[in-house]
């Protein structure tokens, strides 16, 4: 068999070896090997590039090392990988190459999804003239990395700033250094960005604020099921779990009220500030939805169109019971409260429930609804958020559109 180049024993980087059940991992596609799958990682520094091997030496690809994270390995390619940099700014241009033909009507979308983009431990976002990067492991964070980031950045999208968000407790858990989200390059840490702008009116506009928000800014995943749910929407509208207003603000121009709930007051402020954007006159209405789902559907309140778009109930695969129960809790009240000829948009971004799980949760609500439904769209992330056919953890975003029909 011809050796691959970096084969040579003399090859400086640090190499790991894998037990067979890691190699098998890496075999199906997945670029994960958890630690309990590392066979030897002996005096490895922490964030260093490694050459993966198998137990006999067999040289199966180079990865990102962690040496704290589960997730100790992270392949990067399949070959040997001479320079870090010049292959993350290459990467780098390669996912900005892949939205150029897929994303259109936005200046705002995820430039880089990580894993889905072949760069373990990278986001980054646009929102128009500014970018939002955040780093999540060790090899990504070293300091020849962050410059090819950033240069790449800069030189392909000409932005006005570019910030860092940073989540303190995963820098804590790759034992890096705290940090505070910050503007990394540039003067702009704040601009407004337009989603789905062939219709709606010319787009709907948003505020986004870099260094300020509970998250990275809005939940760009959902950006083609905002316009898929326009779509269909009318009359009364009820957008539960509405953060900053992303559906709401899409379904006002084809409703003749929207009325949006949240359980966080800077998010709904953000969701009025956003409607005066617009022009929009919304009402906005500060509770857990669970509650007030309870209440209205109790008192017989009716709507033409409800938005179910709850936070990842299921964070641990231990949680999945008690987050179904969730799910199935918020769908049957919707669905109660559906009139006929009514739209429901019912979403879950916890990936430990699966799409199949989904399905039977929201078919088991409709039963006890006593409702029929039909499936108008099944949907998922915007296609700027790739999802790795074999990597089921890049496609966490499940959206069903549904009407009523008895
Ligand atoms: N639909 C939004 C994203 C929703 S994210 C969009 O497209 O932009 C989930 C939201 O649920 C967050 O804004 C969070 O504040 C809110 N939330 C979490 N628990 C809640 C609860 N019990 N009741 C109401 N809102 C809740």
């Amino acid at each position: 068999m011809p050796k691959k180049p970096g084969f040579s024993p003399e090859h400086a980087e640090p190499s790991v070896k894998l037990s067979a059940r890691g190699v098998a991992r890496l075999q199906g596609r997945h670029p994960w090997v958890y630690r309990s799958d590392v066979a030897d990682s002996n005096g490895v520094p922490p964030g260093s590039l490694v050459r993966v091997l198998d137990e006999r030496g067999k040289f199966l690809g180079t990865a990102l090392y962690s040496s704290s994270s589960q997730i100790a390995i992270r392949l990067i390619s399949h070959g040997s990988v001479a320079d870090l940099p010049a292959l993350v700014a290459e990467r780098i241009r390669a996912a900005i190459g892949y939205r150029k033909d897929l994303v259109s009507e936005s200046d705002a979308y995820r430039v880089v999804f990580s894993e889905a983009d072949f760069l373990p431990g990278l986001i980054v976002d646009r929102y128009n003239d500014v970018l939002c990067l955040q780093i999540l492991t060790q090899a990504m964070d070293a300091a020849p990395v962050r410059a090819a980031v950033l240069e790449t950045l800069r030189e392909e999208l000409q932005p006005a700033g570019i910030v860092e968000r940073v989540d303190a407790r995963i820098r804590e858990l790759e034992q890096l250094p705290p940090l505070q989200s910050r503007l990394l390059w540039g003067e702009k840490s704040s601009t407004v960005f337009t989603m789905n702008s062939g219709s709606m009116n010319g787009g709907v506009r948003f505020h986004y604020d870099g260094l300020e928000g509970q998250k990275t800014g809005a939940f760009l995943d959902q950006r083609e099921n905002y316009a898929a749910a326009a779509q269909y929407a009318h009359g009364e509208a009820l957008d539960a779990f509405c953060y900053q207003g992303g559906f709401a603000l899409h379904l006002a121009e084809k409703c003749s009220s929207v009325m949006g709930v949240d359980s966080s007051r800077p998010a709904l402020e953000m969701a009025e500030k956003n409607a005066t954007l617009n022009g929009r006159e919304m009402e906005w209405i500060e509770a857990n939805a669970f509650d007030l789902l309870r209440e209205y559907a109790s008192s017989g309140r009716r709507y033409d169109t409800i938005v179910l778009d709850p936070p990842a109930f299921a964070k641990t695969k231990r949680d999945l019971e008690k987050a179904l129960g969730g799910y199935k809790e918020l769908n049957l009240r919707a669905m109660k409260m559906l009139r006929p000829g009514g739209i429901l948009v019912t979403c879950s971004c916890s990936y430990h429930v699966s799409a199949s799980d989904f399905f039977e949760v929201v078919a088991d609500a409709a039963r006890d609804a006593r409702k029929t439904f039909r499936v108008v769209e099944n949907r998922g992330a915007a296609k700027d958020h790739p999802m790795l056919l074999n990597v089921p953890e890049t496609g966490y975003l499940k959206c069903l559109m549904l009407t009523v029909s008895d």
